[in-house]
């Protein structure tokens, strides 16, 4: 094994967190889908996939380092929310607790000098200040539109589509 018991244990954490992530996006999904407000919850619903894709792309990593892999138990998202800003400030939450977590990993593989996980979750690193970023700007678009939630829609469909 390439990896200490240590990180092994960290990246399984880290596994189970982006599966949870991942359920909790679909979660939102379904709560903007109910409040009527269909493209941000097609936008959710993508950020659902994509947390699905980073547990997997560390599952892979676990299995190329020789580690084993545990899959933990996914705890069940909260379902109601009040109101669109309610769901991406708990969002916004959640990517920096992950941010934090990822952070950990990269300090463990320094302190270990664990260069292969140290590159690694470098594509983390990178990839949170991005989910950081557009989450924060989505709160703040929400708090502009003051209550104009379609208005914010039209915004999302837009970057999305522009999205490459
Ligand atoms: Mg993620």
């Amino acid at each position: 094994m390439m990896i200490s018991d240590a990180m092994n244990a960290k990246l399984n954490e880290q596994i189970a967190s982006e599966f949870a992530a991942a359920h909790s996006y679909l979660a939102m999904a379904c709560s903007f889908d109910g409040l009527g407000y269909k493209i941000l919850a097609k936008r959710f619903f993508a950020q659902h996939e994509e947390e699905r894709d980073h547990a997997l792309k560390i599952l892979r990593f676990v299995q190329e380092v020789g580690g084993s892999v545990a899959l933990e138990v996914i705890p069940k998202p909260q379902t109601q929310y009040a109101s669109a800003a309610d769901i991406v400030n708990a969002a916004l939450e959640s990517e920096k607790k992950i941010t934090e977590q990822v952070n950990a990993i990269a300090a463990l593989a320094e302190s270990e000098k664990d260069y292969a996980t140290r590159s690694f979750i470098n594509w983390f690193v990178d990839e949170q200040v991005e989910e950081v970023a557009s989450m924060a700007e989505l709160a703040n678009l929400i708090e502009l539109a003051q209550g104009n939630i379609l208005q914010v829609e039209t915004r999302v469909r837009h970057d999305m589509m522009a999205k490459p």
